[in-house]
């Protein structure tokens, strides 16, 4: 299946840093604060309002990314309220929402919208003649399986016959006084 998504002149711009990136990118977008001023741009909560302050824009922001802020950005390009997105992640440090993180990147590619996690990427972007022009983009979504849900459930069921590993059989009678323990240290 494809289906051909155009962006007007104006592009709705998704902007994310983690803590140690912030100031990398608000050095980088100040050097384009001219170009930025004629689209929208979008942000989780602490990046939106760095980069309000900062380039003097308005900024629409979300939740912070930890309280679902990214999963709220990728929701946005899911309806296609999103062309662009500037996401800055830390790869030298761990984040309690890396699932969203991954999310978040993923649904970007399964969008095939312009996306850019470097600030070098970021100053090819915002450098390009196509910020000023509309663009088309092509989604292509290809179909995982061909097979419909009574050959995958056949299929499931014949793989399960036989199970590579075996699990050890656990009579009930051995299983009973281990509950009857839980139950009891818990009193
Ligand atoms: P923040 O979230 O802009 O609220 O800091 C970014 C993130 O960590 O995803």
């Amino acid at each position: 299946m494809a289906e051909d998504i155009t962006m007007s002149t104006c592009k709705r711009i998704a902007i994310v840093a983690h803590n140690n990136k912030k100031e990398e990118l608000i050095n980088c977008l100040k050097q384009h604060r001219s170009v930025l001023a004629q689209h929208k741009l979008f942000g989780t909560g602490t990046t939106g309002s760095l980069v309000e302050r900062e380039l003097d824009l308005p900024v629409t922001k979300f939740q912070s990314g930890p309280l679902g802020g990214d999963q709220q950005l990728g929701s946005l390009i899911v309806s296609h309220e999103i062309d662009i997105l500037f996401f800055l992640i830390d790869p030298l440090d761990t984040h309690p929402h890396i699932v969203d993180v991954h999310a978040l990147l993923r649904i970007a590619q399964v969008w095939n919208i312009v996306h850019a996690t470097t600030t070098s990427t970021i100053d090819f972007i915002l450098r390009s003649s196509e910020m000023n022009t509309p663009y088309t983009r092509h989604v292509f979504h290809s179909v995982p399986s061909k097979a419909t849900p009574k050959q995958n459930l056949k299929k499931h069921q014949t793989s399960n016959r036989k199970p590579r590993i075996q699990l050890p059989h656990v009579s009930p009678a051995r299983k009973q006084p281990v509950l009857q323990q839980t139950i009891f240290r818990k009193c």
